[in-house]
């Protein structure tokens, strides 16, 4: 078999969940759009729920109904995109919380579902997504009556504790809703680690859970192990892969392993520190990353394993982001269709 294999622990999944959990009193929710940042919303939310996650969100309506599907009556499914055209039916057979985001999308979902669950989403100054002050302030007592179980924001700049953006798009959060009686959220994994004051009623992490960053102290939840499909010896002068982008300089042996940027793994990643691993043993890889395939130089190991490492506990997503010159998020959704998928716990 040349499929690459993705290892998921869910184990390290629900502890990141709980030690996130554990830094605030508030609730703490699990974002599980883009299908669980790539790892299966289905199963990354049954793991939480059973570990006492009660709320879930998605961005998309049908991201909520296979998750829905996957979890069963019971835990709450909030939707970002808020109330679209189109989504009533979904959001009404599948029991979806729509964050609504502007008066169209309210008008709309008083209108064709009088009495469902609703959050609203607020613009406290990331200018994506939610009401903007002056048109909070304007339908904010027609929303109120219609009684919203949610009221939340987004920061733009959480993952850097120092900026000021933080505590300004605090200041109009608790504006826009200081005295409203209504359960309040404004933190993703970023804004839970600036403090208490950010917490509210409810946190929403999701890249932390995954094993990112900004939370430092999360656990690697990806193991990623490419099957070794080929070996050869090259002689000095040799050049190895498209555009004979390396060129040996002494006699080196080469193991081709069968993944490649189909696969997510970037052709960048060859810019920065990036080795595959054999056990403990760091092996560079070497020429360009191709669709299916990378090479790697293995002269230095004694005995060649069946597979090398690409993502352990020591080489995590956040160091292949690093070197691809992207983020843990990206490198997180785009891991690859291909791979065989193995749960843990
Ligand atoms: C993606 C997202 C989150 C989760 O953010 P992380 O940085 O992954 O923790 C929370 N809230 C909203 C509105 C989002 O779009």
């Amino acid at each position: 078999m040349s499929t690459a294999k993705l290892t998921i622990n869910l184990d390290a999944l629900v502890t990141n969940w709980q030690n996130l959990n554990a830094m605030t009193n508030c609730e703490t929710a699990a974002v599980v759009k883009a299908n669980g940042y790539g790892l299966d919303a289905g199963r990354v939310a049954k793991a939480l729920a059973k570990a006492g996650a009660r709320n879930f969100f998605v961005a998309a309506a049908e991201e909520g109904v296979a998750l829905r599907r996957a979890l069963g009556p019971g835990p709450g499914i909030s939707v970002f995109s808020g109330h679209m055209e189109g989504d009533t039916k979904l959001l009404k057979e599948f029991q979806l919380t729509p964050m609504l985001n502007s008066l169209d999308q309210m008008l709309r979902h008083f209108e064709t579902l009088p009495g469902h669950p609703f959050g609203v989403q607020l613009d406290s100054g990331m200018n994506r997504l939610g009401m903007e002050p002056a048109e909070w302030a304007a339908v904010r007592d027609i929303a109120l009556g219609q009684g919203p179980v949610l009221l939340m924001s987004h920061l733009a700049c959480a993952d850097d504790p120092a900026h000021p953006m933080n505590a300004q798009q605090l200041r109009v959060f608790r504006e826009m809703t200081d005295g409203i009686e209504v359960p309040r959220s404004l933190a993703a994994t970023g804004g839970m680690l600036l403090g208490p004051d950010y917490h509210f009623d409810l946190c929403r992490p999701g890249v932390g859970l995954y094993g990112g960053e900004p939370f430092g102290d999360a656990l690697p939840v990806v193991q990623l192990d490419l099957p070794v499909i080929q070996l050869r010896d090259v002689e000095p002068g040799e050049s190895v892969g498209y555009g004979n982008a390396w060129v040996a300089q002494t006699p080196a042996r080469i193991a081709t392993v069968a993944a490649g940027y189909a696969d997510g793994l970037q052709r960048a990643l060859t810019k920065g520190d990036v080795f595959a691993y054999a056990g403990e043993a760091r092996c560079p890889i070497v020429g360009r990353v191709s669709m299916d395939l990378i090479t790697v130089d293995v002269t230095a190991l004694d005995q060649v394993p069946a597979s090398l490492t690409l993502l352990n506990e020591e080489q995590t997503i956040e160091h292949l982001a690093q070197a691809a010159g992207t983020i843990g998020y990206e490198i997180l959704t785009s891991l690859g269709h291909r791979y065989a998928r193995t749960y843990q716990g």
